[in-house]
């Protein structure tokens, strides 16, 4: 790998927030997988917008509505490359994962018939779990499980079992946002594919990490959230394959969605709007694309390499305090470290830690089913990001050594 060594004071000048005391103390931000901080960049093309071409998209022949219309398809041709979609009418613009998950399980509710099968793994977000329950609910289909392993791996001896000519989907994390596992998403892919079962990818947490190639991948739906990845709340984006977008209904009705509305009948708009109903989130739109232009700028393999050495450090160190379980140990890990103390609840070490400055998260990290797989009511979470360094940790190292002298 050739890649330029990251400049982290530089990096750190970019984020206004990392400037920020809390509780008197210099911010430590480590909640990364619950959502990232925003650089200056990002912020600027926000208020950029707002300040100089504020205007709805694709209807006005004004010159503002052009401006914006073109700056937020500009983006969309932003997310196309950075996921390398074979075609930018694939890429839709959603207020998130979330979101892009339930079009795609609204969908499907009119495709499924009882007995089909889907299979889920026990490693999910709830948001890639509870749309797919309701759907079961409409439509008989089944849901089927892929069990984890200890190690915080996927069963994948057990997955190849579960799949079958009934198989119509299949949905994983390409990384566990409790966790911090990278599932071996070709692997799962590659197989579903032998039955005819499309797969979706959950890429909420993989996607500040890891550029997902969707084509190389032979991906059908990848789905993620610009918040996770230095861009915006409330928007995001689904890849889907053209023929498969083409087979769903839309989501919602509404303005944008359509070609032409009469009483008598209404026929939809061509892909993307026909998933984009109402007036979208323009301003985060442009601002997604300017998230992907800001970290490509520093590069995602300097961004993975410099990570790698945050989790092997922090995960050194934690190791070595006593009473210290970590959850999750894959090969193939990013920077989340999972953990409890012996003895106490990880919510009185998030607290204390916050008292210090330090913003981790504790509890289920809405992954109830990998707790519940180690029998444990929740974790602390630390996630780290490239503006994150090792004094950092080394300070959340000695919090963590005072707070468990205090708790015990
Ligand atoms: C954050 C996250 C989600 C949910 O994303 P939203 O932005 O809340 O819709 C889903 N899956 C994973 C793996 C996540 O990390």
């Amino acid at each position: 790998m050739t890649y330029k060594a990251l400049d982290i004071q530089k990096i750190r000048s970019d984020f206004p927030i990392l400037q920020r005391e809390v509780n008197g103390q210099a911010l430590v931000y480590f909640d990364n997988a619950a959502t990232s901080q925003t650089p200056q960049q990002v912020i600027g093309v926000i208020v950029d917008y707002y300040s100089q071409y504020n205007a709805n998209i694709h209807r006005g022949v004004h010159s503002l509505s052009q401006e914006a219309t073109d700056a937020y398809e500009q983006a969309r041709k932003k997310v196309q490359q950075h996921f390398n979609a074979a075609k930018l009418h694939e890429i839709i613009l959603t207020s998130g994962t979330t979101h892009s998950i339930n079009i795609i399980a609204s969908g499907y509710s009119e495709i499924l018939k009882a007995g089909d099968e889907l299979v889920v793994s026990t490693m999910e977000h709830h948001s890639n779990i509870v749309p797919w329950q309701m759907l079961c609910e409409k439509t008989g289909a089944v849901l089927k499980v892929i069990p984890m392993t200890q190690q915080g791996t996927l069963d994948m001896k057990t997955f190849d079992s579960l799949l079958n000519a009934n198989t119509k989907l299949v949905f994983v994390n390409h990384v566990s946002n409790a966790l911090g596992t990278v599932n071996p998403i070709e692997k799962i892919i590659t197989k579903a594919h032998t039955v005819g079962a499309k797969v979706l990818i959950d890429g909420a947490q993989a996607a500040p990490h890891i550029k997902a190639n969707v084509q190389a991948l032979d991906i059908d739906y990848y789905v993620t959230s610009a918040h996770k990845l230095c861009g915006p709340t409330g928007v995001g984006m689904l890849y889907g394959k053209e023929e498969l977008l083409k087979l769903l209904p839309p989501y919602q009705g509404g303005g944008e969605m359509i070609a032409e509305v009469t009483f008598e009948k209404t026929t939809y708009a061509d892909l993307p709007h026909k998933f984009e109903a109402g007036t979208p989130n323009i301003a985060g739109g442009i601002a997604f694309g300017a998230a992907l232009d800001y970290m490509n700028a520093i590069g995602f393999d300097a961004i993975a390499a410099y990570e790698q050495e945050l989790l092997d450090h922090g995960t050194a160190e934690l190791k070595a305090i006593e009473g210290v379980e970590i959850y999750g140990e894959a090969d193939e890990k990013t920077a989340v470290i999972s953990f409890n103390v012996k003895g106490i609840h990880p919510y009185d070490i998030g607290s204390i830690l916050d008292k210090m400055g330090i913003a981790v998260r504790t509890g289920h990290h809405c992954a109830q089913p990998i707790m519940d797989y180690y029998q444990i009511p929740g974790t602390v979470r630390a996630s780290f990001s490239f503006y994150n360094t090792k004094e950092e940790i080394d300070q959340m190292i000695v919090a963590l050594k005072r707070s468990i002298a205090m708790l015990q």
